[in-house]
């Protein structure tokens, strides 16, 4: 059985209405890690909701966050918000609501294309509402016990200043110090390093659970059934360990199903990639989704177990990638695969989220259409292209929105990310400064009457471009020579198939112009 399943059947059994909540600190570039997150969130609600029951998936935004520091992708003038809620700083490009808004809405319109099925919730709104005040309360008034369980499971001291809760100073906008000893419900006295002393409302966004509190609190509000997170809250003495003893023994409840998974390391033509510091990474979620067919990042995030860390390689990979997901589609539809191969065409099922196609979706190879959106102008141009070596006319709208996707993703990579190597354009003729030989000439000549009545196939135009070499110039002058005056380039896309998809009469002149 697939790890998604067993983690599904797991937490169908145990409740009647699960609830699986997933989670964001939106304090700068989102990373591609996160992605996994919502992915593995999302493929154990549509398992769960395989198995008839009702489950939500809950996207928790943990927009009152303080910014801890001014990241290198600031600007200067920042400094002065360190320590303030993300929700309550202004957006950098000033075309937000808010900071945290401005890096969450762009990953969230996004993970939409994923067709992740979540409850969008803000944690500040929870704060707002008083939906923690009860956990607040609890918090507080049994902060020995707390402080004992944090000793105990961090294995660090004791420490007997410890505060659940900051309140947030109403004067300069800050988590400042409590006054535990001026705590009647709702109010808690605190004191700012700015001079200003007073009470806030615990039932109001007037201050903020610590993390190792607020975590499980959240559990407490939603009954939270299963949870994917990061490996750092899984780590022993981490915050899973200490909020599965505080959710029981000061709130009262119950920890959810865990899923901690590993992180993703980002690769380019198999070389590990080093953060970009100015940025925060190489490669943003966003950039991930952008690049990436939607199927394919989901199956991409499926095919390993949590607990494996996945590479993510964005260079030649990204078609490796694609062509695997496309090998195990053709697999699970005709029933056709290897034992190893089996979890990979679960994966394939999985990542359909319960809308598995009726019959095998229309197949291009990916690292053809990578060739010829480079060929198109647009996407009409790039059907009609196809429509040379493909037959087009069964596609489905299914499949016809599929490559449109497809076609989007190839042309943001092309733009942003794609190694030179495979990048080319069509000269609109024999490229200037270029040298052709006697020799080459009669071979384009030669070549040119040979292909006026060609059957026009990879195949054949492939056996007729070597065959007039064989008598002339030699295979391989042959192919650079006719890559310099086509794409001005002396390698590219393999010749048959590059050359079937442009029209005949084009390849014939272009020949006879390079003849002359
Ligand atoms: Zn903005
Ligand atoms: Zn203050």
């Amino acid at each position: 059985m697939h790890w998604a399943d067993v983690i599904a059947k797991e937490v169908a059994e145990t409740c009647e209405h699960p609830l699986i909540a997933t989670g964001i600190s939106p304090t700068g570039i989102i990373h591609v890690g996160s992605l996994r997150e919502a992915i593995t969130g999302e493929s154990i609600r549509s398992a769960v909701a395989s198995k008839g029951k009702d489950v939500r998936l809950v996207y928790l935004i943990d927009s009152f966050d303080p910014l801890r520091k001014r990241y290198e992708f600031l600007p200067e003038e920042y400094e002065k918000y360190t320590g303030m809620p993300i929700c309550m700083i202004p957006c950098p490009c000033g075309g937000h609501k808010n900071y945290a808004h401005h890096f969450i809405q762009p990953f969230l319109d996004a993970v939409d294309s994923l067709e992740v099925h979540c409850e969008i919730v803000w944690t500040h709104e929870l704060y707002a509402k008083g939906e923690f005040a009860k956990w607040i309360d609890l918090a507080i008034t049994k902060r020995q016990e707390v402080i004992q369980i944090l000793h105990e499971v961090t294995g660090k001291d004791a420490d007997p200043n410890f505060s659940p809760y900051d309140p947030l100073c109403p004067d300069c906008g800050r988590f400042c110090k409590p006054k535990f000893d001026e705590y009647e419900f709702p109010y808690l006295g605190y004191e700012c390093k700015c001079g200003s002393t007073g009470k806030v409302d615990i039932r109001k966004m007037e201050g903020k659970l610590k993390w190792r509190l607020e975590w499980p609190a959240k559990w407490m509000i939603f009954g939270t059934s299963a949870e994917p997170f990061g490996k750092d809250h899984a780590a022993a003495g981490g915050s899973y360990d200490s909020g599965k003893r505080i959710v029981s023994e000061i709130f009262g409840g119950k920890a959810p199903y865990p899923i901690s998974y590993e992180f993703v390391q980002l690769k380019s033509g198999g070389q590990i990639v080093q953060m970009h510091k100015s940025l925060g990474s190489a490669v943003t979620g966003l950039d991930a989704i952008h690049m990436t067919p939607p199927e394919v990042l989901n199956y991409l995030f499926l095919r390993s177990q949590p607990n494996r860390a996945i590479d993510y390689d964005y260079g030649m990979g990204l078609l490796d990638m694609t062509d695997e997901y496309d090998r195990m589609e053709k697999a699970y539809f005709a029933n056709e695969f290897t034992e190893a191969e089996e979890n990979n065409v679960s994966a394939y099922v999985i990542a359909q989220h319960n809308h598995v196609p009726e019959s095998l979706p229309l197949q291009i190879s990916y690292r053809h259409l990578v060739n010829v959106v480079q060929m198109a102008k647009d996407f009409d141009n790039v059907l009609e292209i196809l429509g040379r070596t493909e037959d087009m006319s069964k596609a489905t709208d299914f499949d016809i929105k599929r490559l449109e996707t497809r076609v989007g993703c190839i042309r943001f990579w092309l733009d942003n990310f794609a190694p030179d190597n495979v990048k080319f354009s069509i000269q609109p003729k024999v490229p200037e400064g270029i040298e052709i030989t006697a020799d080459e000439k009669s071979y384009f000549k030669a070549l040119a009457a040979r292909l006026a009545d060609d059957a026009w196939t990879a195949d054949s135009i492939n056996a007729a471009v070597t065959d007039v070499a064989k008598d002339s110039i030699g295979n391989k002058a042959a192919f650079k020579a006719m890559y310099r005056i086509l794409i001005g380039k002396n390698m590219g896309p393999r010749l048959g198939p590059f050359l079937a998809s442009m029209d005949r009469g084009f390849v014939v002149e272009r020949l006879q112009q390079a003849s002359q």
